[in-house]
């Protein structure tokens, strides 16, 4: 199958997408995405923004809306979560990114998140991705729990071919026979795609690993491998957190790992955001 618009057609042609408060992705800048995975209150979300706002990510996440595999869990706070987000992303100065569920929710999330994540499970819904094809602001499209590449990329071409052209895909990691990890990371999956591809790549090393103690190694191959950025899970108090808190770092740990992700994305000539400023924070060795 084909996909025209995804497709790079010469090997410097890479998407760039500016947001606001001056941040973008795809450039030559590493983007780092961090929040919790679910808003639980307006206090939890304007703490964890307060608490990463200077550890050199661009974008805060948070969902409002959860794809929850039992429908006892914990859904989300709908539009009060968004509203929270919002507002921890103003104070913090940050642009905010959050999952739509729901063609119906497109207006409603359009209103607050600055760019609309395409969880795992909607992938393949095509009459979200022809919806979101439609709307002008950025969609960051993660790879399905069992989508191919060129699936993934057909899923892109979704949304590309209804006219927005701010797409941002996610490695997420697949599933696979192996079960010590939630998912596995298809690491061969970055490379593939930043040849076939001239959209930006990201990685979420959460999701994949389900495990706090492999965000850092997976995160530091994603960069080695070339990805364009990374989106993690933070929580202000994980062991608390209504939704995967096994694998949330604390702001504490997430700045821990930050300095190994800049020295790596530095030894390959990929500053992330606070590098490029020469922020305390490097000062690490
Ligand atoms: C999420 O990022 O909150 C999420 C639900 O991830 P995924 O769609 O990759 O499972
Ligand atoms: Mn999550």
């Amino acid at each position: 199958m084909e996909y025209i618009l995804a497709k790079k057609t010469n090997t410097k042609q890479n998407t760039v997408i500016h947001l606001p408060f001056g941040k973008s992705i795809g450039g030559n800048e590493l983007t780092l995405i961090a929040g919790p995975c679910t808003i639980e209150s307006e206090e939890q979300i304007i703490k964890a923004a307060v608490q990463l706002k200077d550890t050199g990510i661009s974008i805060l996440r948070g969902g409002a809306f959860k794809p929850r595999s039992s429908p006892y869990a914990f859904q989300g706070m709908g539009e009060q979560g968004l509203i929270a987000l919002k507002k921890a992303g103003k104070i913090a100065r940050l642009p905010v990114i959050t999952e739509i569920l729901d063609t119906d929710d497109i207006p409603l999330v359009l209103k607050y998140a600055d760019i609309l994540q395409v969880g795992a499970r909607n992938c393949q819904n095509y009459s979200l991705l022809k919806k979101l094809g439609k709307i002008n602001k950025p969609v960051l499209l993660k790879r399905g729990l069992m989508t191919t590449i060129e699936e993934l990329l057909l899923s892109a071409e979704y949304i590309l071919s209804g006219g927005n052209e701010q797409v941002i895909l996610c490695e997420r990691g697949i599933r696979t026979f192996e079960t010590e990890t939630r998912n596995t990371l298809d690491i061969s999956a970055i490379p593939v795609l930043k040849q076939k591809t001239h959209l930006p790549v990201f990685v979420d090393p959460s999701h994949a690993s389900g495990n706090k103690e492999l965000v850092c190694p997976l995160s530091l191959a994603a960069v080695s491998a070339g990805a364009d950025g990374l989106m993690i899970e933070v929580h202000p108090d994980p062991e608390n957190a209504l939704c995967d808190g096994n694998q949330s770092l604390t702001p504490a740990q997430f700045r821990e790992i930050y300095l190994k992700i800049d020295n790596v994305a530095n030894a390959i000539g990929r500053p992330t955001r606070n590098s490029k400023k020469g922020s305390r924070i490097l000062s690490f060795a």
